[in-house]
């Protein structure tokens, strides 16, 4: 067993931290989490932490659930691996198939497992392409999706997403693939000055339109969005948007794919995040709340009339090591079960999903930095800002979401900044009483950021 101070030394010198420099937090080191339980965890040095972001909207079913944990123990000493390469497959992946049927919306029956929601949108790229190769339109391979998108860390995922500074990383440019466009995102609240958000939602959803006629039509293959955009912010986009963007989809024949990674699993008070706004997609990609992230698993779920082309095309040449890995998918059926057997999606809906907003409305009216509360079901974003009226942000180096997240920090709270949102996606099991505490701690943090700024 090591100290708190120990552990901080050895991460600085050997680990290196997916999007972020633990040598930039200087003395105060990283925050190592030890233990979890239900809503909470707990540092090195025991101190009880409220997980507002459940892990990375991830941990949907709590931390600690005994059904999950005997589920990977009983299936590892039964069969802990075996690949589904060589005309093989085995029990746990074969009825994770079987009840994802049961839960995504109608006419998903076929399932491809992945390790990782970037993997599944890479599969995405692969699967789409190899469509359109079989339909015979080869030359349908480009792909469209948003400025702001976060659709995973691959290469492929990476361009699939809008984020520039990624983008960036190799040099100028350098990890944007060709083949990779982007339009704009339906963030009324920044961007839609003037308009109404139904205006505005639908001019966004026309750049989709205008993106394709540019482009031309028969060298589009597929939009990618999330329903509810989440890294970017929680973004909702205006009644008028989803409607237009499948009305384009379908005239110009191009794939629609949504990616239910974090919408996905009762997050927005539907078992799909696609049923929320009402879209028909033909693919969708889940990962994180499918086995509540005790173990990897990603899938990509594809529509009767999409799978009907591709299994017209022969071997399906793309595959991973860990696809439908027996024990991943194990966790995940016992995953599957907990949220059914626990009514979690009703839950979110019914109960706990209008609660935390019913509070998270009263901060937009009575407290001077939160401009506005998006979000649907247990996903939340509060929008910062340094003047309501005008809607302006804390900009430049006054890094408001990160002097946020840091107060919440200091007490016993997690919630994610970005930009200038603060992000709110707990576990689903998430009590009144913790929605409470929730709502207290943010509300000091809030304060305590606006004292920052001067506010
Ligand atoms: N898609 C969305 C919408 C995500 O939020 C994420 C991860 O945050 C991914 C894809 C990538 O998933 P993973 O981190 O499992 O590769």
């Amino acid at each position: 067993n090591r100290t708190t101070a120990q552990w901080q030394e050895l991460d600085r010198d050997h680990h290196t931290h997916p999007f972020s420099d633990p040598k930039a937090l200087g003395e105060k080191g990283t925050r190592v989490i030890t233990k979890a339980e239900g809503s909470y965890i707990w540092d090195s040095d025991d101190n009880k932490i409220l997980d507002g972001m459940a892990g990375l909207w991830c941990v949907n079913v709590g931390y600690g659930r005994t059904e999950l944990i005997e589920a990977a123990d009983r299936q590892m000493r039964q069969l802990p691996y075996y690949n589904s390469f060589f005309q093989t497959s085995n029990p746990p992946q074969i009825e994770l198939s079987r009840l994802l049927s049961e839960v995504t919306p109608e006419g998903f029956n076929h399932f491809f497992f992945a390790g990782s929601g970037s993997e599944a949108n890479d599969t995405n790229v692969r699967l789409v392409r190899h469509y359109w190769d079989i339909k015979g339109q080869p030359k349908k391979k480009t792909f469209i999706s948003r400025h702001n998108a976060y659709h995973g860390s691959t290469l492929a995922a990476t361009s699939l997403g809008g984020m520039g500074y990624m983008h960036n990383m190799g040099g100028e440019g350098g990890s944007l693939l060709p083949g990779f466009e982007h339009i704009g995102q339906p963030f009324w609240y920044l961007e839609g000055g003037d308009m109404t958000p139904e205006e505005f939602g639908l001019m966004r959803a026309q750049e989709l339109e205008t993106k394709i006629l540019e482009l031309g039509a028969d060298s589009v293959a597929a939009f990618i969005a999330e329903p509810i955009q989440g890294a970017g912010g929680v973004i909702v986009p205006p009644a008028t948007y989803w409607p237009e963007i499948q009305r384009i989809c379908k005239k110009y024949d191009i794939l629609l794919i949504a990616d239910e990674v974090i919408c996905g699993f009762g997050r927005t008070g539907n078992w799909f995040g696609s049923e929320t706004m009402g879209i028909k997609p033909d693919l969708i990609t889940m990962a994180k709340g499918l086995s509540s992230g005790y173990l990897p698993i990603a899938a990509i779920g594809m529509q009767d009339d999409f799978f009907a082309v591709l299994n017209g095309g022969g071997d399906i040449n793309h595959g991973y090591t860990y696809s439908g890995h027996p024990v991943a998918s194990a966790v995940a059926i016992a995953n599957i079960h907990y949220i059914r057997d626990h009514n979690l999606v009703e839950k979110v809906r019914e109960d706990t999903g209008p609660y935390l907003h019913a509070g998270l409305q009263h901060l937009v009216d009575s407290h001077p930095i939160v401009g506005e509360v998006r979000g649907r079901g247990l996903m939340a974003g509060i929008q910062l800002v340094k003047d309501k009226a005008s809607r302006t942000t804390f900009s430049g180096d006054e890094d408001a979401g990160t002097v946020c997240r840091d107060h919440c920090f200091s007490n016993n709270l997690i919630m994610r900044g970005v930009g200038q949102s603060m992000i709110i996606s707990p576990p689903l099991t998430i009590s009144r009483i913790e929605i409470d505490e929730l709502l207290a701690k943010a509300k000091i943090c809030l304060d305590a950021t606006g004292r920052d700024f001067g506010l």
